[in-house]
């Protein structure tokens, strides 16, 4: 089954891809070494807290080597960093 023009990641690299976005660090292809992620929707850079309640299906190719990946994002439901700790004391 040849599904020509679109190149998915091997999964380590869709990994490795996903995990940098998802930690908000620069975009760098696994695959070819470039930094032509082109990133659908962009980033909300402004407005944390207008962040979507839904899940949101993001995709990452590289406008170099064609390669894709996608994966999704839950909205208020993402996983906080152990640094970061909404419900610890506020004092
Ligand atoms: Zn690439």
């Amino acid at each position: 089954m040849g599904r020509r023009g679109i190149k998915e990641y091997r999964a380590p690299e869709a990994l490795a891809l996903i995990a940098a976005d998802r930690e908000h660090a620069p975009l760098v292809c696994p695959s070819c070494g470039t930094r032509s992620i082109q990133r659908v929707p962009r980033r909300r850079t402004s407005r944390p807290g207008a962040a979507a309640a839904s899940a949101e299906r993001i995709s990452l190719t590289c406008q170099s080597c064609g390669r894709h990946a996608s994966y999704i994002e839950r909205g208020s439901d993402v996983p906080v960093d152990d640094t970061v700790t909404p419900r610890s004391a506020s004092e």
